[in-house]
């Protein structure tokens, strides 16, 4: 199946995938990245403690406010925000114009918010948004996971129903109802 391409439908080198809370962007990127090794996967720095099983430079940069502060101040980040009203994520930039300047493609995985600095920053950047199977299974997720507390999924909630209003400013639209199809369908579009 070939993506729908919105009117937008640019395709470049630089694809960033987006999507609303517990669409499921990070395991299609990790198959991404498990079954294409030619494309690099961006590491994010961020202010997050890392979980149990997640190891530091491999998952993310884990760093603290203050060196969160001097990656910006240094002009190191391609984009950066606050995610879900709590922790700081940013793009480091130069892994990524060293590996474009290689010709290799480059995945970001990243939010809305920092899918929008990336079009600002990069206009020819490629942007997919991960879209669930219905409104109903995207709860589902999130409640399945069980990774947050009533509030702060009812919360996330209404942060979802915006972004998905936002859809059609991507270039790019892939719905995951199966990893592999999805992560394929967004690898495809690779140029
Ligand atoms: P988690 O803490 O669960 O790993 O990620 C939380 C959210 O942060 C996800 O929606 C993920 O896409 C987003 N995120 C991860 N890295 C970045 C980044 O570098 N920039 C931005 N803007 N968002 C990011």
């Amino acid at each position: 199946r070939i993506p729908e391409r919105t009117p937008r439908g640019n395709r470049s080198k630089l694809l960033v995938l987006a999507g609303p809370t517990a669409v499921g962007k990070g395991t299609v990127a990790a198959h991404i990245k498990a079954h294409h090794p030619e494309i690099l996967l961006s590491i994010s720095a961020t202010t997050r403690p890392p979980r149990p099983a997640e190891v530091d430079g491999e998952h993310y940069f884990f760093v603290d406010d203050a060196e969160f502060d001097r990656m910006i101040a240094a002009g190191e980040l391609l984009e950066h925000a606050t995610v879900h009203n709590r922790f700081r994520y940013g793009t480091p930039r130069r892994p990524i114009d060293a590996a474009l300047a290689e010709g290799r493609t480059v995945l970001l995985e990243i939010d809305l918010q920092g899918a929008r600095q990336v079009r600002a920053a990069e206009p020819s950047a490629t942007l997919v948004f991960l879209l669930p199977p219905s409104w109903d299974e995207l709860v589902e997720r999130l409640v399945g996971r069980g990774t947050e507390g009533d509030e702060e999924r009812a919360r996330r909630l209404r942060t979802a129903k915006v972004e998905l209003a936002s859809q059609n400013e991507f270039d790019y639209r892939v719905v995951n109802d199966d990893v592999a199809r999805a992560a394929a369908e967004v690898a495809a579009l690779a140029r």
